[in-house]
């Protein structure tokens, strides 16, 4: 992520990742719009090319290679990555609804969602067909298709409705890796049967007389049945009904027809054509809102309508960017010309394709060949970055116009940064922000955030002790509701580790300056996240303090409640020889969040990464306690290896650690092995004079994550040896998925140092 250089004035939003979005975010990263802050929501971290999906189908390319990193081109282009699905838009608001976050503002906004299939009108297509629309989904569908083809004895019928483009190589690309897998597995693979159903009478319309004429013999040598003038009415379980009374009985259907919009942009209000897709004009901006802006296969364009391909929404990303940029500079917008003739490269499945352009047909592997070329030199440049300068101020840009109101609280904000990184956020900016956030009431907050005072008072009931920890850091993503709640999650895994119940806690926070209604939604939004995870944990928030600084950066002191006879309270020290070390959640995070800034780390393996610190380590602490757990802790900044010294010394034991064991997060091995490690690392490797044999583990994989630093890590406990395979057992079931026995501990030697590293080489 990067530090805010210039206080930002508007905020771009873009709503989906498609062809024209991956265009406009390589755009801005080339030349960015100093002010303006770029925020991109997507349901996909992979976003796929459908030019190359078809060769993913027949097996030519492996899944890295067809889908754009969303998340890593974000952070390439210096935008922020929302990974979460759109559901609407209150355009009143300017704001974006969302599935699972609080509503996103937007200044401009753009659209590019593709299409989704109209399965609607179609009895039983819904729930027995599998619609390649939207084509992001289509993978799953593709894969479990693909076990069930594996596990079907006997002849598969394969229909396929929807002879366009698509469909056609749909069916060739499918059969070809079909025919494949079976002959892989000594099966036969006549076993197959592929039908294709074309509602007019000629498959491919839109296509040359040579072009449909190239793909019917194709069709035809591979045995694939054409039904012709056949317009599917119904789809039942293992049948399709036709319209003139004829059916088929087929073990696998796929729907490949025309796709309409999406179902949400009935409630925008936005002008939509008969298919429900977004009327733009020549300039991409809605018919009805000059704010919004559509591209792809969302969009309908009022002038000439288009074919719904790739190859439009590949086009329409420069006009789009120009015209997002020229929006918030408020100059005139430049119109969008889509070619008149446009070229497909049609795939037959067997690395050979058919080239087709107006009137133009030409064929032959070496067409593939063409189009393997343009497709991976198409995929390069949102895979492959030039290396980042780490702290380049960016060029100066062009001033955004602002209103009047806006320009006095521009001018606020540069005096406001004149005060230093610790200037305090505008008390108004920060009641509007914390109005919005409700946190959780309880009866033993005397003062609180309900009637703010100097500072928060709350009753210790009789018999209770306060627990106290605090804990701080700058965020390392540009995503300021996941920040919070990783954040709270982090601060109160201190209080639950000890098998204390969180009462209250109060906030620190430097926020990046900017207009005030940019920094007041960025406080709101970390506040959200963080004060619902409070809330889950019965925490209430009660007080803080917010201060504009380069960073986005946020902390908690929490104080928690445990009997004052220290009953049920699970300390460092304790751990007994014999018992078993288990782990509650894979590690990682360092070295994986190390990559991410340098572009190093995919996309998915950042949003498990961020799934696995947003889980609470609340649930393990009872049901380690339930196993007889002796000692615990959570693995934080010292990591693995740190916070396990911090137990054996007061223990007064040695350990024994598994490293092959080690649960680690997705891409987490990859990222050490490239030697992408945290800044914290060295300081944590220091510890290594506590390892009894570490020459003999030096050389495994997983050595350099006993040190990585861990933000919101598991819990780290001993378990008596013969509960120790049960509690794992319990601990998966509450949602601690990765839950690992990772050693032993073992009376204290005669060395020095306490821990030793088992190893597979050993
Ligand atoms: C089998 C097949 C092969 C094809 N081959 C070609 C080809 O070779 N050449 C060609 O030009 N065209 C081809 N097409 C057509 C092509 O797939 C589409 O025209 C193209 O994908 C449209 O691109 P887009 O950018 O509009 O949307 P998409 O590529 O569909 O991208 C939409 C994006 O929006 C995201 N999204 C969707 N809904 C939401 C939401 N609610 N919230 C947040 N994010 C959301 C998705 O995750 C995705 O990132 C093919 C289609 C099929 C079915």
């Amino acid at each position: 992520m990067q530090a805010a250089m210039q206080p930002v004035v508007r905020d771009i939003v873009l709503i989906g990742g498609g062809h024209s979005h991956v265009g406009v975010l390589r755009t801005f990263a080339m030349k960015p719009l100093p002010g303006v802050r770029l925020t991109v929501i997507c349901t996909d971290t992979d976003t796929p090319y459908s030019g190359m999906l078809p060769g993913y189908i027949a097996g030519h390319y492996d899944f890295n290679e067809v889908h754009i990193d969303l998340r890593r081109l974000a952070e390439f282009a210096g935008a922020r990555y929302f990974h979460d699905e759109v559901t609407g838009i209150d355009r009143g608001a300017r704001r974006v609804l969302c599935r699972t976050r609080p509503p996103v503002p937007y200044d401009v906004l753009s659209i590019n969602v593709g299409s989704t299939p109209l399965l609607a009108g179609i009895k039983g297509a819904a729930e027995f067909a599998v619609p390649v629309k939207p084509i992001r989904r289509f993978n799953d569908h593709w894969l479990a298709l693909l076990g069930r083809v594996r596990a079907h004895a006997g002849t598969t019928t394969i229909a396929v409705v929807g002879a366009g483009a698509g469909g056609v190589e749909l069916t060739l690309a499918m059969q070809h890796r079909l025919r494949g897998e079976l002959t892989a597995l000594g099966r036969d693979p006549e076993e197959l049967r592929f039908h294709l159903f074309s509602a007019g009478a000629d498959i491919l319309k839109t296509h040359n007389a040579a072009v449909r004429g190239a793909f019917e013999r194709v069709l035809a040598e591979r045995g694939v049945a054409i039904h012709r003038n056949t317009e599917i009415v119904e789809a039942a379980a293992g049948r399709l009904h036709a319209r003139d009374g004829q059916t088929l009985d087929a073990d696998e259907i796929l729907w490949v027809t025309q796709a309409g919009g999406a179902p949400w942009l009935r409630d925008t209000g936005l002008p939509l054509d008969a298919e429900g897709f977004i009327r733009v004009r020549d300039s991409l901006q809605s018919e009805g809102d000059p704010l919004i802006f559509a591209a792809g296969d969302c969009a309908s364009l009022i002038s000439a309508p288009l074919e719904k391909a790739g190859v439009f929404a590949v086009r329409m990303a420069k006009p789009l960017a120009a015209n997002l940029r020229r929006s918030v500079l408020r100059q005139p917008l430049v119109s969008y010309r889509p070619q008149r003739r446009w070229l497909a490269l049609i795939s037959t499945g067997d690395r050979h394709a058919v080239a087709s352009r107006g009137a133009l047909f030409v064929s032959g592997a070496w067409v593939w060949r063409w189009k393997d070329w343009i497709d991976r030199r198409f995929m390069r440049r949102y895979g492959e970055f030039p290396p980042m300068a780490e702290s380049a101020a960016p060029p100066p840009g062009e001033p955004i116009p602002l209103d009047e109101a806006e320009q006095t609280e521009a001018i606020s904000a540069i005096a406001m940064r004149c005060g230093g990184c610790g200037a305090k956020v505008g008390a108004t900016v920060l009641s509007r922000a914390l109005a919005r956030v409700t946190p959780v009431e309880r009866d033993d907050v005397l003062i609180g955030l309900r009637a703010p005072d100097d500072a928060a008072v709350m009753r210790v009931p009789a018999g209770s002790a306060l627990v106290h920890t605090v804990d701080f850091f700058r965020a390392f993503i540009d995503d300021p509701w996941i920040f919070g709640r990783i954040a709270a999650n982090h601060a109160l895994g201190d209080i639950f580790a000890m098998g204390g119940e969180p009462q209250s806690a109060t906030a620190i926070a430097t926020v990046p300056p900017g207009l005030e209604s940019k920094v007041e939604d960025t406080v709101f939004q970390m506040m959200a996240g963080a004060v619902a995870v409070l809330n889950e944990a019965g925490c209430a928030l009660v007080g803080g303090h917010t201060g504009e600084g380069r960073e986005l950066a946020l902390g908690f002191a929490i104080n928690g409640l445990i009997d004052e006879s220290l009953a049920g309270v699970m300390r460092k020290g304790g751990m007994r020889p014999g018992d078993a070390l288990i782990l509650t959640k894979p590690i990682g995070t360092g070295t994986l969040f190390a990559a991410h800034a340098r572009l190093k780390a995919r996309g998915r393996w950042i949003d498990a990464a961020l799934e696995s610190m947003q889980l609470s380590n609340r649930a393990a602490v009872p049901c380690l306690i339930a196993h007889g757990a002796t000692a615990c802790t959570d693995v934080t900044g010292f990591g693995l290896l740190g916070h396990l010294v911090e137990m054996t010394r007061p223990s007064a034991v040695d350990a024994e650690i598994d490293l092959a064991a080690l649960p680690l997060l997705d891409g987490a091995a990859e990222t050490t092995a490239a030697g992408l490690m945290s800044s914290l690392q060295p300081a944590n490797v220091r510890l290594r004079r506590a390892l009894a044999n570490q020459p003999n583990a030096l050389r495994h994989p997983n050595y350099p994550l006993l040190f990585d630093p861990q933000t919101a890590g598991g819990l780290l406990a001993s378990v008596p040896a013969e509960r120790a395979e049960a509690c794992i057992a319990a601990l998966r079931s509450l949602g601690y998925a990765r839950a690992t026995c990772i050693g032993r501990v073992l009376p204290a030697g005669k060395a020095m140092e306490p821990i030793h590293l088992r190893c597979p080489a050993q």
